[in-house]
């Protein structure tokens, strides 16, 4: 409409105002927590069975998640898909002798075995068979991956891709970035022809120390990586030179919104299980981290859909009641367990910030393949509180925020001794990080609401 005559600029300031309250309290909430049809769903997105480096196998992998209250898991394997006729020697195999007697006492009549020159030999099982034996509909879901387990030079650089059809060949390349900007246009040419949705990951970055934030902030395609491995080799917190996997998160969020036009990247919680029968040791082992993901129904598309809209948290212990985001704040409820108490952090990196880097130095002299060093600015803590709940209110500029929400109680089998209970909320776009028209301010950053 366009009035006839200029309102008195008082009045039309108003009216503005009235407007744009209205704007903001009809849609653009969103709200993260189980109503009517939608639900938490537990899930371990990362894997290692006999068929590669695992000590156990796939069935046996699967009732122990199936046991232990998860909804799903996704098989990842390095190079290798479970589809094809594979016998393996049982003692020769990871899990040996201990792991084919608990196979057979679980699983009486379905056990294959042969003698091949006086050694005995068992079949593993494909995924479909144990997906039809083990899953059950909107309780348990088993999904096919594949650990993408390419390098650059002496870097290992490793890659999830969840819910796939054929076996991913790693691509190679010139560079760490270059190594896994190939796997991703790999995957992301395949989902296109296939139409499946596969979702890809970069795993543990601090793994050799292989991934710098620098490789990871102009990846296309990429929108998460794994902030916590249950592996205890994978250095999740750094070291005194280098750089933790959630300060390498912050700085690559921080350089994608600013310097890039690329969406914010996500960060999961997941076990990296290779050992399966001495549970708890400093082995890699299940039931250390896994993430918590809101959808109507547990299916590979539904779960993946809402991975990709951010409608989910990464956890090593801490469960969350809801995660709430309008345009003005982010509020996070935590669903508290008795004797634990919590402190909720809310970090970001806010407008103006100091952007400079300086690269760091080793005893040689030399400079470190390493993340480089920023200021205090980037991943800043912007309101720290106790308790099992707290609310952020954006000052107005926030490039983005995240929440991260730590228990008083231990980790009972943690990725490194002294970790505690955690739950990592996804970043959402502030005020401040509208830099491009494919990226919405406020509510969720790409967060959308699924159908
Ligand atoms: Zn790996
Ligand atoms: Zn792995």
């Amino acid at each position: 409409m366009t009035p006839k005559a200029p309102m008195p600029k008082s009045l039309s300031a108003g009216l503005v105002f009235l407007f744009a309250a209205a704007l903001q309290s009809s849609a653009v909430a969103d709200e993260l927590k189980a109503t009517g049809d939608l639900r938490w769903h537990r899930g371990n997105m990362h894997t290692h069975s006999h068929w590669s480096d695992g000590d156990d196998y796939l069935e046996a992998i699967a009732m122990w998640y199936r046991d232990h209250d998860y909804d799903f898991l996704v098989f990842t394997d390095h190079n290798v898909l479970p589809t094809t006729e594979r016998w393996v020697d049982v003692e020769k195999s990871k899990g040996g002798r201990k792991a084919f007697d608990k196979l057979k006492a679980k699983f009486p009549d379905w056990v294959e075995e042969r003698e091949t020159e006086g050694r005995l030999e068992v079949r593993l099982r494909r995924f479909d068979e144990v997906s039809e034996r083990i899953a059950v509909p909107d309780e348990f879901l088993l999904i096919q991956g594949e650990e993408i387990s390419d390098k650059y030079e002496s870097y290992p650089i490793h890659m999830n891709a969840s819910h796939v059809r054929e076996v991913l060949k790693p691509r190679g390349g010139n560079s760490v970035h270059e190594v896994m900007q190939r796997n991703l246009d790999a995957v992301m040419a395949v989902r296109k022809e296939t139409g499946q949705p596969t979702m890809i990951h970069l795993n543990h970055p601090n793994f050799g120390y292989a991934v710098t934030a620098e490789d990871m902030v102009p990846l296309v395609g990429e929108r998460f990586f794994e902030v916590y491995n249950g592996h205890p080799g994978v250095h999740n917190s750094g070291s005194e030179q280098r750089a933790s996997t959630e300060r390498i998160w912050d700085i690559v969020n921080t350089k994608r919104l600013v310097d890039f036009d690329l969406p914010l990247m996500y960060g999961l919680a997941t076990d990296d299980g290779h050992s399966y029968h001495n549970i708890p040791s400093r082995a890699s082992e299940p039931g250390r981290a896994w993430v918590m993901v809101l959808a109507e129904t547990l299916s590979p598309e539904a779960l993946i859909e809402s991975l990709e809209a951010g409608r989910f948290y990464a956890t090593n212990g801490v469960m969350l009641k809801s995660i709430i985001t309008t345009p003005k704040s982010l509020t996070v409820e935590v669903g508290a367990k008795p004797g634990e108490t919590y402190t909720i952090d809310f970090i970001g990196t806010r407008k103006g910030f100091d952007p400079s880097s300086k690269p760091v130095v080793g005893d040689d002299g030399k400079e470190l393949h390493t993340t480089r060093v920023y200021s205090a600015d980037i991943g800043t803590t912007l309101q720290s509180s106790e308790g099992e709940k707290a609310t952020y209110t954006f000052q107005g500029d926030e490039i983005y925020v995240r929440a991260r929400v730590t228990s008083s109680a231990d980790h009972p089998n943690p990725s490194e001794i002294g970790d505690k209970q955690q739950a990592w909320v996804q970043p959402v776009m502030g005020p401040g990080g509208a830099k491009s028209a494919s990226q919405e301010p406020a509510t969720g950053g790409g967060r959308r609401k699924s159908k």
